[in-house]
């Protein structure tokens, strides 16, 4: 494959395999797959995606390779990424984690926060991602150092989303709630309030204030809610009652709710977990799931092979029409000493822990859903006409093995190559 020169802006690319969910209804298919596709651009946009014709020799040739657009990483935390060197538990789990993570923070100096988090977002990027939410650590009701020092470390390519991970408690004072709340809106676009919902913790009073300091500061918000097994967790249940019970008349505002994690819907009972879905799909609620941290820290004893896997019911939550997305978590820290900021691992580890398939042409949908994460309704489907010409290919793979074997890849934003990482052929031989 010859490769366009990078930074200079092409007319677009020839021959392109997307997946089945991308492509507009009616869509041509040969042997059961989508045709390929050509995509032309104008001023750093999409102006048109069309069936492959042939002589289109003015494009890039792509010649088959899968594409996907820009990449999501709906969740981490780049407050706390690489530091698992300097700061490991002495115990399995979650609750180990965040005692481990308390101690690391005598660390976290402004040059310390942005440069592990510069080196997470050009990491991501490098990857193909093209839209980041991290999670940063409020340690009581005044915005931290991490908050404003996140606020401008600009990755091209990248949009940075910061949320307000509160824990429950800091909400059950109706005025401390507002006083968060009214933090996370003065500090202006792409923030959201979140907390952190688990029986050790449970509140209702203070998820009330939690809502309430949300909808009067009109914030979206992305909640830790369920991340454990017990079958007495809360969270997730109370928050769809709550949200189909307090209808929001048609001139209020009510933001776009993402939950992680939700682990406990695999613990109770199959009809819980369908009254909960159901609910949480007609509000529109976002689920997003976490495999990697909650194989690693849930059912978690030493010495012990866990028994459960501890990662939401994601199939089911399909089913029942909730939007979903996967994201990487903590990345090299306390909570999770492997990750990657790439999305294809997250994706990985999924098909084997969650059983998927299809994994191409439909579960791609879970690492680029830009409009599950913003509940936008609005957006249009990527790569459609009008779009960013932002697009990831991976030059090596084919639709059945893929996101296996597919660290080669190159990164598009705006029409231009930007990232490539590819396999040198050259270099093989035999011994
Ligand atoms: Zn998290």
């Amino acid at each position: 494959m010859n490769l366009p020169t990078p930074d200079s802006a092409l007319n677009g690319i020839a021959n392109l395999r997307l997946p089945a969910w991308l492509l507009p209804a009616g869509w041509p298919l040969q042997a059961g797959e989508p045709v390929m596709a050509d995509l032309r651009f104008d001023a750093g946009k999409i102006s048109s995606l069309q069936p492959a014709r042939a002589g289109q020799t003015d494009l890039w040739d792509a010649h088959g390779a899968l594409a996907l657009p820009g990449l999501t990483e709906p969740h981490a935390h780049l407050d706390k990424t690489f530091t698992i060197g300097r700061s490991r538990p002495s115990r399995p789990g979650l609750l180990a984690a965040i005692e481990t993570m308390h101690q690391d923070r005598q660390h976290w100096t402004a040059e310390d926060l942005r440069q592990r988090a510069r080196k997470g977002l050009a990491l991501a990027a490098a990857n193909g991602v093209t839209r980041v939410r991290t999670h940063i650590d409020w340690f009581d009701v005044t915005p931290p150092l991490a908050w404003s020092e996140l606020a401008d470390i600009a990755q091209p390519g990248i949009t940075l989303e910061r949320v307000a991970l509160a824990p429950l408690s800091f909400f059950a004072d109706a005025e401390a709630a507002d006083r968060i709340a009214r933090a996370v809106a003065e500090s202006g676009k792409d923030c959201l309030l979140g907390g952190f919902i688990h029986s050790s913790n449970w509140d209702p009073a203070a998820m009330t204030n939690l809502m309430r300091s949300a909808s009067r500061w009109q914030l979206n918000l992305d909640l830790h809610i369920d991340e454990e097994l017990s079958p007495v967790a809360h969270g997730l249940s109370w928050l769809a009652h709550y949200l189909s019970e307090n209808e929001v008349p048609e001139n209020k505002w009510r933001g776009h709710i993402c939950c992680s994690h939700g682990c406990a819907l695999a613990s109770g009972s199959e009809q819980q977990a369908q009254e909960v879905l159901g609910l949480l799909a007609a509000q529109r609620v976002t689920l997003i799931a976490l495999p990697m941290t909650n194989l690693l820290l849930q059912d978690a004893a030493t010495g012990r092979t866990p028994r459960q896997r501890g990662i939401t019911l994601l199939k089911e939550a399909q089913a029942a029409g909730v939007l979903l997305l996967l994201g990487c978590d903590n990345v090299q820290d306390a909570f999770c000493p492997a990750g990657s900021y790439d999305p294809l691992d997250t994706l990985s580890c999924a098909l084997f822990a969650l059983q998927l398939d299809n994994l191409f042409d439909q579960q791609s949908r879970l690492i680029c859903d830009v409009a599950a994460l913003t509940g936008d309704a609005q957006t249009g489907l990527p790569l459609a006409p009008g779009s960013a010409a932002s697009l990831v290919i991976f030059p090596d793979s084919d639709s059945l093995t893929w996101p296996l074997n597919s660290a080669a890849r190159l990164v598009f934003h705006h029409g231009r190559l930007t990232h490539q990482r590819t396999w040198n052929e050259d270099l093989s031989h035999e011994s």
